[in-house]
């Protein structure tokens, strides 16, 4: 057999070894300590902790309660897919495909790519799973994306977002209900003031064709005055010209063609639809004539909801009808419509989040109370209440603790006179009235109501004093 265990290096090889022992004591060798350096997250990447992890809990929170009034169905789909699912449906010419994926070749030698949107393995899922027979379909989902950009505030290489879709929807009624349902979220997140609703049309397949040609033509005028990037959209993907921030191509952008002029009767009659539904809800709209979205598959309604307050990252949401996606993926004409919002941007404007206040933080005075105030303790959460236990540390510690939590109320159980058959005292203090509360006997009775099964009992009189309450063991 040849040499190939990692025991045997060249030396070992080369000198006869009298023992076979040899080998286990080369194996025992002690191995190079590695240098003891933490290493460090991937840049691009967050760890999010504190305040801000709330906001974005609360972000995620607010769009799972929304997208339940309107009915949409969770789905969820894996983070990586076969690299042709993005390239076939995003167009290999846009911004994402050509130079932000995360793609590799796996153990087996596929090109895999690590999601950068919802959208295209939402349409591969539809086709694989047979989802048409729930069509038409209202789907929501949120989750990580990646993409390989420049990292800075509110743009990095793993991002999250919330995502909505309705797929199998030809009429211009599901574009409405998804805008206004984003309203909604935004209203509800207390973002809404300061983000506009951004509207364009790209028309139908045929308008937008002849917008793109007129384009072309336009743009073909005034090509050596363009940015190089632009001069390359010029081959490849026209429209995206108007998305440049460059100046030299902004000089341009005023006079260049406009898609109203293009419209066909009937995408003219969708937009229309689509605007007098917005105003039906009152859902302020702007239009934007030269907002493209990057993605190839967009038809009809194309928008955004944009911001001045992130600085250079003002979309916080964008989307549109993409009717000729799922037909790129191999399946039928499946017209279809959505959106997708990053929920880092959201939660910047949501700004911090206090944590909710701490219902009780219960004080275990004396060592061997432990399992009462565990009993306690799942008794008040089973009942919906947040709770701490304090039961480790210096008696001053345990308090100190306590009110670091800012509770509503301090509960707490000390022992009492064992001997005498008493087991424990409970007493409660509210903090916002600064005192013993009577007030909630109520509440204080019905945790002790609990340990009656459990082997306890006290005596509501002793309540009525406002000096907590008394635990004894009952007789058997
Ligand atoms: P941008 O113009 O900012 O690059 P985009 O057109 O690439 O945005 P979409 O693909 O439409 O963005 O994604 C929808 C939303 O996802 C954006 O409006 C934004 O809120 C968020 N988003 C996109 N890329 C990132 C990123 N790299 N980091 C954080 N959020 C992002
Ligand atoms: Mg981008």
């Amino acid at each position: 057999m040849a040499a190939s265990g990692p025991v045997r290096n060249s030396l070992a090889h080369a000198f006869p070894r009298p023992f076979p022992l040899d080998e286990m004591a080369l194996s025992a060798r002690p191995m190079e300590t590695p240098p003891k350096t933490t290493p460090q997250a991937i840049r691009g990447t967050q760890d999010i902790f504190g305040a801000e992890a709330e906001a974005f809990a609360h972000v995620v929170e607010t769009f799972e309660r929304v997208r339940k009034l309107y009915r949409f169905r969770r789905a969820e789909m894996p983070v990586f897919e076969k690299t042709a699912v993005f390239s076939r449906s995003l167009g290999e010419t846009t911004d994402v495909v050509s130079k932000e994926m995360y793609s590799f070749e796996d153990r087996g030698g596929d090109s895999l790519t690590l999601r950068p949107e919802f959208t295209a393995g939402i349409a591969r899922a539809y086709l694989t799973n047979g989802w048409q027979q729930h069509a038409p379909l209202k789907l929501a989902t949120h989750g990580p994306l990646f993409r390989y950009e420049r990292p800075q505030k509110g743009r990095y290489r793993q991002f999250h977002q919330i995502d909505t879709e309705i797929i199998g929807v030809p009429e211009p009624q599901a574009d409405v209900e998804l805008l206004v349902m984003a309203d909604q979220l935004l209203k509800e997140l207390g973002v809404a003031d300061g983000v506009t609703l951004m509207l364009n049309t790209l028309g139908d397949g045929a308008s937008r064709e002849a917008w793109r040609a007129a384009l072309v033509h336009f743009f073909q005028a005034h090509r050596a005055e363009l940015s190089e990037d632009s001069q390359e959209r010029l081959e490849k993907n026209p429209l995206r010209i108007l998305d440049s921030k460059d100046p030299r191509d902004k000089a341009f952008l005023g006079d260049a063609p406009k898609i109203d002029d293009y419209l066909s009767g009937e995408a003219q009659e969708f937009f229309g639809k689509v605007t007098s539904g917005l105003d039906a809800a009152g859902v302020k709209w702007t239009r934007a004539p030269a907002l493209v979205r990057g993605l190839d598959y967009y038809r009809h309604t194309a928008f955004e909801f944009v911001t001045d307050r992130l600085g250079a990252q003002g979309t916080v949401l964008g989307g549109g009808r993409y009717d000729g996606l799922i037909e790129a993926l191999g399946g039928p004409h499946t017209p279809a419509v959505g959106w997708a919002a990053g929920i880092e941007r959201l939660a910047m404007l949501v700004g911090e989040v206090p944590e909710e206040q701490l219902d009780i933080a219960i004080v275990v005075e004396a060592d061997g109370l432990d399992t009462l105030a565990t009993s306690i303790s799942t008794y008040l959460r089973q009942a919906g209440r947040s709770v701490h236990v304090v039961a480790i540390g210096s008696m001053r510690k345990r308090y100190e603790k306590a009110a670091k939590f800012d509770p509503r109320g301090i509960l707490v159980i000390t022992d009492q006179d064992v001997e005498a058959g008493h087991f424990a005292r409970l007493t409660y203090k509210d903090i916002a009235k600064d005192k013993m509360s009577d007030a909630n006997a109520d509440a204080i009775m019905q945790i002790v109501s609990v340990f009656y099964p459990l082997g306890y009992f006290c005596d509501p009189r002793m309540f009525q004093a406002g000096e907590g309450i008394t635990l004894k063991s009952h007789p058997k």
